[in-house]
Parts: C-alpha cells; structure tokens; sequence
C-alpha cells in the first residue's frame, strides 16, 4: 500500500468510525466554530476532573472528511491529558499545519500524521485546524 493510500485510509476510517462523538451532559466547557468556506461546524463538549485532566471529551460535527477526521483524532489524542498539556500540543499542531513547526514533528502524534497532504492544498488547512483552533480557545 502507498504512503497516499495508507493516509486515505486513516482519513476514511475516521469518518466511518469517528471517535468520541455527540454532546457531554453538563459538560464543563462547550465551545463552538463554523467555517462558512466549506460549511464545516463542530462542538467540543468537555469534563474536566478536579486536576484538570480531560476526564471526558466529544465532538459534535458536520462537514467534510478533513474536518470530521482530525476532530476525531483530536478527542483521542488530548482524553485523559492534563488540559495544560492538551494545549501544548494543540498549540504544536497548530504550528504544523501553518508552516511554523517541522512537518516530521507531526510523526509524534499518530493517526494526524494522515492529515501532511492537505499541506498541499491551503484553502482546506482551515478544515484540519478548525477543532484545534477552537480548543485553544478555552481558558
Ligand atoms: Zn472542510
């Protein structure tokens, strides 16, 4: 299988089997954000525990495979990290996807490395960004 299949497959999987989604009962945070380019929307719906780990998160999305995809890889990569420590990485992602970090660095967080390809094409980058984005919103 090609590196290009292989990402396809990742991207694809997560749409079928996207994880972590629907809207948390009396969640601790609950933010919001639309992209109007491609009529992507998502929520983000947290539970923290008193250390402010991430003790639950989910997703509540419409849009394309990209933006549904890396919101899912969000909700698993930061459940069960320290809020602090999910920023930290939220920021590095962020930096990735906008030219101001190594691409390599993307080799550290799993499935996300799929998402390199859209690299290619500027105008969907918001797509990927748009979760991550709206998470380092939250104070
Ligand atoms: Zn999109």
């Amino acid at each position: 299988m090609s590196r290009e299949s292989l990402y396809q497959e990742v991207i694809l999987s997560h749409n079928r089997h996207p994880q972590n989604t629907g809207v948390l009962e009396n969640p601790d945070i609950d933010i919001f954000d639309s992209n109007p380019v491609c009529g992507d929307q998502v929520r983000l719906t947290l539970r923290l525990a008193e250390d402010k780990t991430i003790a639950d998160i989910k997703f509540d999305a419409k849009g394309c495979a990209l933006s549904i995809a890396s919101s899912s890889m969000l909700t698993t990569l930061l459940k069960n990290l320290p809020l602090s420590e999910a920023k930290t990485i939220a920021i590095d992602i962020v930096d990735i996807f906008k030219g101001r970090q190594e691409i390599s660095l993307l080799e550290g967080y799993g499935d996300l490395t799929a998402l390199q390809g859209v690299l290619d094409f500027p105008t969907r980058i918001k797509c990927v960004l748009m979760s991550w984005e709206l998470f380092l919103k939250i104070d």
